[in-house]
């Protein structure tokens, strides 16, 4: 099969094989990519339109247990500044948030002990008194099947946690001994079975990924068949020992979202703050290539550049205002329209084989 027979197949079956996708991935030309745009865009505007979900991200702490090798925030950077918002911290992100119009809040952080379930069990039914109309996404890592369980009863609707690649060898150059690639698969089914809308996703152009890794994601992602898939380029961070590596490339980012979008039409796809930052207009591109969900910041302004994973990082000097202002304009640049909705996951009726 050539480069248009693979894109009419995902297009018209929602499918390709491993060798179809690392062929596509390996030698897709520039038409191609245009052809494959333009059909992902086709798919996302038959589900959402010219609508664009909103959710408000608030990074309650920089601390994490783990030692990711790509990540900024990992424990063994002595240079990264340490921060944790209070309850209080967190309720007045959300107040802000839901006067600018946000119906979804994600609370995003490294793996921190301090946040325990009995905390954020309390904080997450205060969210829901206050804003019964608004969705909670939890990020914050692998825990115990137990503690998923409590934070579903009390209230969280959805859950992120990035698979980051699904080839256990590559997991294994990427994170330390003690980071097991099976639980945190393991992880991404429970929160399925419990009842989440959940999101996977993972890191393009991170150290030594092959394009294999990248049809294994794919592949790995239809599979689970989960409700989000966030993606974003692999970008640097200083104080890493990947500091020397380059960024992942926005050609290929695109790629991928427009891939994912055809494999999987009614997921929730992000045009991620990674790709706003290696290109002035990588959002805006994100959603010409099928994406549908941006995510501006509604952390406090004095701790956004210390929650810092990767380098360059932008929007950490605006106020929430500010960022979800500039991305309106942005949005309607492009003929799209951010909207006040919880913008759950549909299905509509796909032809899924
Ligand atoms: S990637 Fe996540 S889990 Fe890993 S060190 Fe960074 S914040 Fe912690």
């Amino acid at each position: 099969m050539n480069c248009n027979e693979i894109i009419n197949k995902l297009k018209t079956t929602q499918n390709a094989d491993k060798d179809e996708l690392i062929y596509l991935l390996d030698n897709i030309t520039d038409d191609e990519r245009e052809t494959l745009r333009k059909n992902a865009q086709e798919v996302a505007q038959e589900r959402f339109g010219n609508k664009i979900f909103i959710r408000g991200l608030i990074e309650i702490s920089s601390f994490c247990k783990n030692d990711c090798f790509y990540c900024g925030i990992r424990r063994s950077n002595k240079n990264a500044v340490r921060y944790r918002l209070s309850a209080e911290d967190i309720l007045s992100c959300c107040d802000k948030g839901y006067a600018l119009g946000f119906r979804t809040f994600v609370l995003q952080g490294g793996e921190d002990s301090h946040f325990t379930d009995d905390m954020l069990c309390e904080l997450i039914g205060e969210i829901k008194q206050r804003y019964p109309d608004c969705a909670i996404t939890l990020s914050l890592g692998e825990r115990s099947f137990d503690s998923l369980q409590r934070l579903y009863n009390a209230g969280a609707d959805r859950y992120l946690l990035r698979h980051e690649t699904a080839c256990k060898a590559h997991y294994e150059r990427l994170h330390p001994d003690g980071m097991s690639f099976d639980n945190r698969v393991n992880t991404l089914y429970k929160l399925k079975e419990i009842g989440y809308q959940t999101g996977a996703g993972f890191m393009v152009g991170s150290p030594f990924q092959t394009t294999e890794n990248l049809a294994d994601d794919l592949l790995f992602i239809k599979k689970l068949k989960p409700q989000m898939c966030g993606i974003g380029p692999f970008v640097p961070h200083k104080d890493t020992d990947y500091r020397d590596f380059e960024h992942g490339s926005l050609e290929l980012t695109l790629t991928l979202l427009s891939i994912i979008r055809l494999m999987n039409p009614d997921i929730l796809l992000p045009a991620t703050t990674a790709l706003g930052t290696i290109d002035f207009r990588g959002r805006e591109l994100g959603i010409l290539h099928g994406a549908n969900v941006v995510m501006p910041n509604l952390s406090p302004s004095e701790h956004r550049k210390d929650y810092s994973l990767y380098d360059n990082k932008i929007c950490t000097g605006e106020e929430a205002a500010e960022c979800l202002v500039c991305l309106k304009n942005r949005m309607r640049s492009i003929g799209y329209e951010i909207v006040n909705s919880r913008g759950d996951y549909r299905q509509l009726n796909n032809k899924e084989k």
